[in-house]
């Protein structure tokens, strides 16, 4: 099926996003999925604008609260598959929040940052995943800050689906999509996307010479958390690949009662007069 629509996206020429974009376009249609049964929920910022570039449901929400709408979506419709997207400052900073609880409540909602350790959209200033020492307008001394281990903070909090991808490889960042949208859970795909107009030090040759592929480290195991970390650590989080999956844990769909028996949208809400009365004496 074909998930491009005829929107022409605004993205400067050569940003990552270009790829992000097609990776979830191709990895959609690999697994068997419709226009009509995906939903594409986004924050705010240059990355925000992708729900709105695929042929699917599509909902552009405010920055940083693209989790709230996209696990609202899955627990009302349980046959949309749900991609939740943004920028590293929609969910890393003002979105934290809502991804941690996200990731521990392990719903099935696949949350795909793209990654470019700067705000573009606002004409690039210091991000949660800059690096210390890195200037921008708003930081012109250089941050004094570290940027935030997003990988490790996952496994942390639970995480059943932790994987790491790079916008050029649009193999892999594919292939990982697939499965995040497959598992049954909550799945967290980081990928670096370059920002070619803003950020003039993490670029796609920075990106090319620094970045190790799990698939060449030599007995890496994916479901061994401890491992994961470990590598995540010796690397300075810079991997790409399937980084942790537990495949064990149950999701949160499974754990609530109802959830499935009948979707929240094709529910009968009609209260009638009778019922109604009933409940307002019961509140009174
Ligand atoms: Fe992409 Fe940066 Fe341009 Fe935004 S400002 S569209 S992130 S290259």
């Amino acid at each position: 099926k074909d998930f491009r629509n005829n929107v022409k996206p605004n993205w400067c020429p050569g940003c990552g996003d270009f790829s992000v974009q097609a990776a979830i376009q191709r990895a959609a249609a690999n697994v068997g999925l419709t226009p009509e049964n995906l939903a594409v929920v986004s924050g705010i910022g240059c990355s925000g604008r992708i729900s709105g570039y695929i042929n699917s449901y599509g909902f552009h929400g405010i920055h940083g609260r693209a989790l709230p709408i996209a696990q609202g979506v899955k627990m009302a419709n349980r046959d949309l598959t749900v991609i939740a997207s943004g920028g590293d400052g929609d969910g890393f900073a003002i979105g934290m929040g809502h991804t941690i609880h996200a990731i521990r409540r392990n719903i099935n909602v696949t949350y795909i940052v793209m990654d470019n350790q700067i705000y573009g959209l606002t004409k690039g200033q210091t991000s949660p995943r800059s690096s210390a020492g890195f200037k921008t307008k708003s930081t012109p001394q250089g941050s004094v800050e570290p940027a935030l281990s997003v990988m490790e903070m996952a496994l942390t909090a639970g995480a059943t689906f932790v994987a790491q991808s790079f916008s050029s490889d649009l193999k892999e960042l594919t292939a990982l999509i697939e499965e995040g949208i497959k598992h049954d859970g909550f799945s967290l795909i980081n990928v670096f996307s370059p920002c070619v107009t803003y950020n003039k030090v993490n670029t796609y040759d920075w990106f090319k010479e620094n970045l190790t592929k799990l698939s060449d480290v030599e007995g890496y195991d994916p479901h061994n958390r401890m491992s994961a970390m470990q590598t995540l650590m010796e690397n300075n989080g810079l991997v790409t690949g399937l980084i942790y999956q537990n495949k064990e844990r149950k999701s949160y769909q499974e754990l609530i009662q109802g959830y499935s028996e009948e979707s929240l949208v094709h529910a009968n809400l009609t209260l009638g007069k009778e019922k109604f009365d009933q409940l307002l004496e019961e509140f009174m």
